[in-house]
């Protein structure tokens, strides 16, 4: 029965349009379950109806026009209730609808399954028997899988026959496809079609004609590539963050690693040829990125393949050919990697849309770095067949429109024009202090943590760094980095910002972000081996990183130290207890460190509860609202399925930080919020009345939370998060926050789109 399943979902996938797809469901699921008829009906959700689509059995002719209300008939009670109906004869139940121009009055058994997907009724699958017939147990589960899978295939189809439709009508889509909104704003722009620049996992093995050419060849197109990076690293310099330009630098430390290098070479010595030999290192090297759960390490996986791609284009002697670059490009593709986003001219770069990832993406948090909308996971769309089509993005949202109607394309425009007008007015901020119009001050702090840091942006308004992520160090070698290696890394954060405070966070790995080279497996990784209880386990990783971080500091006396991932008492006392230690040691060794003020992330529940008892231990605390709402919800943050239910302005997030404020203020402590809550306008407001000290975001976030804060008095803040308070849902708090923010002239685009 799998087999069946999987054949007539696979026969669906490969049709050209919806038409086919259709006419392939009805004859193979007839003839599977041997019915006379099977007919689909989907729902139109303009004109509000079920339309008969397909059918196998029924009259040809009725299909396009027999058109159900969505209420109405046996197909409208099915959808209305998303369940399958299985009745031996129709015409007996009650909302039975008697319809002429199908010849159904010949039918009696029934059985009809609902096409779901994400909670919307996409239609419903039918089928019918010329006798009464009760369908068995098994017939109704197969048809309600045969349903499910068909969800996404229906969806896919839908979409490249509208496309294929418009390409030849000119006709307007009348709705617009979702995903995941990725970076804020909007675009109408031109589609520029990315993909992959050469095949490699087409590459066959063949043997090496003579091993010491191809090693050579080998060595050769990775040298091109190193060139061709540093070259892109200069072009860039000036218009990418160096946050982000700092990626140049992970991809050229994968260059250099042994492994790359080696095991190609190796494999070349033991007979494939160059390419044969790259493609199944490159396999391998992104395969372990690939299994890693958290969706920002398995985009890894990503720049691994695209740089196995650059090394075969110039083993096999292509050209990097110039691309045309429409004067408002919208990048789209399914795998768009740094590189050819880097590649555009930052002036012509309007939006990128991804089919894939979220909005932790790599792709996703490099549009917010740059300040280009971006819409992720928009799936289901053949991609190969929009290259020049015009394309509204609404990054707010996550949406986008394919070749816009006047109406659709005229909204946008006003709201693109909005949105202009809104960075102008936030750019006469840049100088200006996060102060409240009553004279409260909230100092505005940055995330950073690629390689190099040199100088990333926000660094003038920033009031330093809240959270610098050690981790990609970590993770783009074949090795834990040494003591010296992280010194240059710290000392470049800690000058850049001197004298104002860099906090630093230890290793934040393990669990769902294992490193390469540490392999580990765990059945619930988010609960598992991660941050601060795998460093205690490894005090030789844990020691060499705090001995780094206080020599980095010598003279500049700016860092703070940071612990994630803390549930227990104890392990702030032992991690401590080490810090102390390496600081002790030091000291011996004559160099002139001082003890830095040593913080916790708050981000488990335990340590919600445990406030007090935590706060008195420490100097800061840092609130880490990203996984402090995926534990408190019970919600993975790299879920697509769940994304609907991960919302940080529950009222029981927010209960929890209230909590969080309370246990601090006890004992004199200052809080600050890391998490991505920190950067969002509309959280702004609860977490200016909730009083936290600081908050701290990516450099895109700066400027629109300043004018929040700028706008709004913090006794205002008080009073709107006090009724924040009294919701009982997300959607009340939302709705609150919007109308305060409107109130005071913060309206329209400035509101995320939820
Ligand atoms: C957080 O959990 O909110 C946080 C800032 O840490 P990370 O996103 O690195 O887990
Ligand atoms: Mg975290």
């Amino acid at each position: 029965m799998f087999d069946t399943l999987r054949r007539i979902v696979q026969a669906v996938n490969e049709a050209p349009d919806l038409e086919r797809a259709l006419a392939v469901i009805v004859r193979r699921v007839r003839e599977t379950l041997g019915a006379d008829v099977c007919s689909v009906y989907l729902t139109d959700f303009d004109s509000r109806e079920h339309v008969l689509q397909a059918t196998e059995g029924l009259h040809p002719e009725a299909v396009g026009r027999v058109r159900l209300p969505l209420n109405r008939g046996l197909i409208g009670w099915i959808s209305e209730r998303r369940e399958p109906l299985n009745l031996p004869d129709a015409a007996s139940h009650p909302r039975y609808l008697f319809v002429h121009e199908t010849g159904e009055n010949r039918f009696r058994g029934f059985l009809g399954a609902p096409i779901i997907q994400n909670r919307r009724v996409l239609g419903v699958l039918v089928l019918r028997q010329r006798e009464s017939r009760t369908f068995e147990d098994d017939e109704v589960t197969l048809l309600v899988t045969l349903a499910s899978q068909l969800a996404g295939a229906i969806t896919h189809a839908r979409a490249s026959g509208e496309l294929a439709r418009l390409q030849d009508t000119e006709s307007l889509p009348s709705h617009f496809l979702q995903g995941l909104p990725g970076s804020p704003g909007i675009a109408i722009g031109r589609i520029l079609v990315v993909y992959p620049p050469a095949d490699l996992e087409a590459v066959p093995d063949r043997p090496a004609q003579d091993t010491a050419t191809e090693e050579a060849s080998f060595r050769n197109a990775v040298r091109d590539v190193v060139d061709e990076l540093e070259q892109f690293a200069k072009r860039t310099a000036k218009h990418l963050p160096a946050e982000d330009r700092a990626l140049f630098d992970a991809w050229l430390l994968m260059l250099e690693s042994d492994t790359l290098i080696d095991n190609t070479v190796e494999r070349i010595r033991q007979g494939n040829w160059a390419p044969g030999a790259l493609r199944e290192t490159i396999e391998e090297h992104a395969k372990v990125f690939d299994a890693m759960e958290d969706a920002y390490l398995r985009e890894r996986a990503t720049d691994v393949r695209d740089l196995g791609r650059r090394i075969l284009m110039h083993l096999q002697n292509l050209e990097v050919r110039p691309v045309e670059y429409p004067p408002v490009t919208v990048l789209f593709g399914d795998q768009i990697s740094a590189m050819q986003i880097a590649a555009v001219p930052r002036h012509s770069l309007a939006a990128i849309v991804s089919t894939g990832g979220s909005s932790s993406s790599h792709v996703a948090i490099l549009a917010r770095g740059m300040g280009v909308p971006a819409a992720m996971g928009i799936a289901d769309l053949p991609v190969s067949r929009l290259d020049g089509i015009e394309i509204v993005v609404d990054g707010y949202r996550g949406r986008v429109y394919l070749s816009p109607g006047p109406a659709v394309r005229a909204e946008y425009k006003r709201l693109l024009d909005g949105d202009r007008a809104l960075s102008n007015e936030l750019e006469a901020l840049r100088r200006l202090p996060p102060e409240t119009p009553d004279g409260y001050s909230l100092p505005l702090y940055l995330n950073t943590g690629l390689v190099s840091e040199s100088r990333p942006l926000g660094i003038e308004e920033s009031a330093g760094v809240g959270l610098y992520r050690t981790e990609l160090p970590f993770l783009v070698r074949d090795r834990f980095p040494g003591e010296k290696v992280q010194i240059t890394n710290y000392r470049q954060a800690l000058e850049t910002f001197a004298p104002r405070p860099v906090t630093i966070r230890t290793l934040d790995v393990g669990g769902d972000k294992p490193l390469p080279y540490f392999p580990m497996s765990e059945a619930n990784p988010f609960l598992g081996w991660r941050g601060i209880r795998m460093t205690l386990d490894h005090p030789e990783i844990f020691i060499t990183q705090i001995r780094a971080m206080l020599r980095a500091s010598i003279g500049l006396d700016n860092l703070q130290i940071l612990l994630p991932m803390i549930s227990t008492v104890d392990e702030v006392e032992e991690a401590r207890l080490l810090i102390r230690r390496a600081h002790d040691e030091l000291e011996e060794e004559g160099h002139p460190v001082h003890m830095p003020p040593i913080g916790i992330m708050i981000e488990v529940p335990s340590a919600v509860y445990q406030i007090e008892a935590l706060a008195r231990r420490v100097d800061f605390l840092s609130v880490g609202t990203n996984d402090l709402t995926q534990y408190i919800l019970a919600v993975d943050r790299n879920n697509s399925h769940v994304a609907k239910l991960y919302d940080e302005l529950h009222p029981a997030v927010l209960r929890a930080l209230t909590e969080i404020m309370k246990g601090a203020r006890t004992h004199g402590r200052e809080v600050g919020i890391c998490g991505e809550m920190a950067g969002n306008p509309l959280a702004a407001v609860l977490l200016l009345g909730m009083g936290v000290h600081s908050l701290s975001m990516g450099a895109g976030s700066l400027l629109r939370v300043k004018w929040v804060i700028r706008s709004m008095s913090r006794a205002r803040a008080r009073e709107i998060l006090s009724m924040a308070l009294e919701c009982e849902d997300a959607a009340c708090v939302r709705r609150l926050l919007v109308r305060a923010l409107e109130e005071v002239g913060l309206g329209g685009l400035l509101l995320p789109g939820k």
